[in-house]
């Protein structure tokens, strides 16, 4: 496995599919932490979802700033960076959506320090739709897992099948 610079598409349970735009990925890949002294990095996602399909398509994202606390297996936002962001993307009818930070993984596991932010955003945070999207990459692979704000629930969200280069319509 190796993560590259596409489109993915996501399938939620029962729910719409997401799309994740190459400009996330390509964004990203600098800061995977492939050396030993690679600090974890951070930021928020923006997306909107598409009204005719009701599907969501995740398109831009905020990167690690000056003033965020980084070290080798912890990221916290701090920097106003991520704040300025999300209020230039709302010109762009781009809206927070979740955020995403990388693991010193090849595989990426959710930490249980993820699962207690990732349950406070359900609590505190409002994005544009019904789900809250957290993406850890790993070295080798990324993952994307999705909260519920109805069920309140915490999954991880299923690439859909490709077929070569090419997703498998269904
Ligand atoms: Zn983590």
């Amino acid at each position: 496995m190796i993560i590259e610079k596409r489109c993915y598409k996501f399938r939620i349970k029962n729910g719409p599919i997401v799309d994740i735009t190459p400009n996330i990925i390509e964004s990203i890949i600098p800061f995977l932490q492939k050396n030993t002294t690679d600090r974890e990095a951070c930021g928020l996602l923006v997306g909107y979802k598409n009204k005719m399909s009701g599907n969501i398509t995740i398109n831009n994202l905020s990167l690690p700033g000056k003033t965020d606390t980084r070290n080798r297996v912890f990221c916290q936002i701090k920097d106003r960076i991520h704040r300025l962001f999300l209020k230039n993307q709302t010109l762009s009818k781009n809206y927070y959506i979740g955020n995403w930070h990388t693991h010193p993984q090849e595989i990426p596991v959710p930490s249980s320090t993820d699962i207690v932010e990732w349950n406070t955003v359900l609590q505190k945070d409002k994005t544009s739709c019904q789900y809250a999207f957290f993406l850890i990459f790993g070295n080798k692979d990324f993952k994307m897992w999705y909260g519920d704000y109805r069920t309140k629930c915490i999954l991880e969200a299923e690439e859909m099948q490709r077929n070569n280069d090419l997703y498998i319509k269904e």
